[in-house]
């Protein structure tokens, strides 16, 4: 219930900014993020800016993470290079981007930053053949944190794929890829495009469908 809130919300209108802990808005990466986007396997990220992981409206009803306070500064924080942090705090920081980043895709300039990420295909494309390598959206099976690996949905035959990522869907959640779709696909294919429906065929005759069929 609270997520649909905070969806309907941040849909509606962006919030006045509310700055905490005395951080100076910012529309770019944190030297946090912009690491965290660009390790290994986590390509399917977008950066969420500074001012939108510092506004404490986007933190509304997130699930309590230990070192909560703690992992917020590391995500914000400015500091190149350095030592790593400890690792439970870095693993916190890292849940916690996710939640965040999970909101932020919905907003405006989130979904900006997918679209370009989609029109690069970073997310896979579809393995279907009638698909012709459609780019996929990613996706989580449940917003809720453990419930499964990001999905690759595809928005031509609007179905999911495993793809070779391990990271929580969580951090995509299950709104994103139809909210997407809704704003930059269907004006391509109109309401919904049948022309790549697989027909069974033997010798060029139509097979009937399983509902049809009598054997
Ligand atoms: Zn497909």
């Amino acid at each position: 219930m609270h997520h649909i809130f905070f969806t309907m919300a941040a849909l509606i209108a962006s919030p006045p900014s509310f700055i905490s802990g005395g951080i100076a808005a910012n529309s770019s990466p944190s030297a946090w993020v912009e690491r965290f986007v660009s390790l290994p396997g986590n390509h399917f990220y977008c950066s969420v800016p500074r001012d939108f992981i510092a506004d404490s409206f986007n933190h509304l009803s997130l699930p309590d993470l230990p070192c909560q306070r703690e992992a917020l500064s590391l995500i914000l924080s400015t500091a190149t290079g350095g030592t790593m942090p400890p690792p439970r705090l870095e693993a916190s920081a890292r849940v916690l981007y996710g939640l965040i980043h999970a909101r932020f895709i919905l907003t405006p300039r989130g979904m900006e930053a997918m679209r370009r990420k989609h029109a690069a295909s970073d997310f896979g494309r579809c393995p279907r053949t009638l698909c012709h390598g459609e780019s996929l959206l990613p996706t989580g099976a449940s917003d809720v944190l453990g419930r499964g690996c990001v999905k690759g949905f595809c928005p031509r035959c609007c179905d999911l794929y495993d793809t070779p990522s391990t990271l929580d869907g969580a951090s995509w959640g299950t709104t994103f890829p139809h909210l997407f779709t809704q704003q930059n696909i269907r004006e391509r294919w109109g309401p919904f495009d049948h022309k790549g429906k697989f027909q069974p065929r033997v010798f060029g005759f139509r097979l009937r469908g399983p509902e049809e069929r009598h054997y």
